[in-house]
């Protein structure tokens, strides 16, 4: 599908929320992802296209993502920054199955590391457009304070936030260190009914589902959406 690009918001200092108008209206469902062409000269050998969760929700006036810039940047990701109002992109049809369960009544945790957080941003702003509320509790680790993005977000969506710092500041009140399994259980408490889904780069997510495993928590509960390996989310 074709989109035009409208602008970017600032989340963070290395962090962007890029808005496109699709061409026509797009069906999706919050949590899914789409993929980015953008063709360049001299690209790199990671090519001129990327999934990207769909950060928006699916009312949202824009279709957004959401995505995080390190140095050095990809050609790919040299290429976004360079987009300009009105730009046309071509993205491919929202797919993939982390959504939320048809069931409200099931409880839910989500686990967030770093940029793992986009698609928890469109469920929960899907269920606060909706009016809808469910039990959520959202475990989101990142590596600073700075890195925490959506906030508002969160709150809207009532769902009850423990916030994870790697290296946080000496200032820093709440939780530290990176997140484990037992940190899960011992901050969430699950029920037997309780969902558990886990969103962000492919080690966290691996461990994370290893290491509840063997701590009884059923395959069948465990709900996984990993980005590939190239590190620093
Ligand atoms: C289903 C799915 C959903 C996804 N959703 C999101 C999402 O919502 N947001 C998101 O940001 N990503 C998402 N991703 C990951 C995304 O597709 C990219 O893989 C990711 O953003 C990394 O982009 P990049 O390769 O352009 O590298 P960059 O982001 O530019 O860099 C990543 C790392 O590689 C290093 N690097 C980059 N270029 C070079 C180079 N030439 N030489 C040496 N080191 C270099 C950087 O310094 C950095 O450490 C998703 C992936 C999947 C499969």
């Amino acid at each position: 599908m074709k989109a035009i690009f409208h602008d970017f918001i600032k989340e963070a200092e290395n962090i962007r929320t890029f808005r496109f108008k699709p061409e026509h209206p797009v069906d999706y469902i919050a949590g899914q992802y789409t993929e980015l062409f953008l063709p360049h000269e001299n690209a790199d050998d990671r090519g001129i296209k990327r999934w990207f969760t769909i950060s928006s929700a699916p009312f949202d006036e824009y279709l957004t993502i959401t995505t995080k810039f390190s140095d050095p940047s990809s050609t790919f990701k040299q290429q976004l920054l360079k987009l300009k109002p009105g730009d046309e992109v071509n993205l491919a049809e929202p797919m993939g199955d982390f959504v939320l369960p048809k069931d409200n009544a099931i409880p839910l945790i989500f686990v967030a590391g770093g940029i793992g957080i986009t698609p928890y941003h469109s469920m929960l702003s899907w269920l606060a457009q909706n009016s809808e509320h469910r039990t959520i509790r959202l475990l989101y680790a990142v590596n600073n304070e700075d890195e925490i993005i959506f906030q508002d977000t969160f709150n809207k969506a009532a769902a009850h936030t423990t916030l994870v710092v790697n290296h946080p500041s000496d200032e820093w009140g709440g939780e530290r260190g990176l997140i484990t399994a037992d940190h899960i259980l011992k901050l969430t408490e699950p029920d037997k009914d309780t969902l558990i889904y886990i969103s962000g780069p492919e080690p966290m997510v691996e461990t994370l589902e290893k290491d509840l495993t063997k701590l009884g928590i059923p395959k069948t509960r465990l709900v996984t959406d990993f980005f590939p390996n190239y590190t620093s989310y």
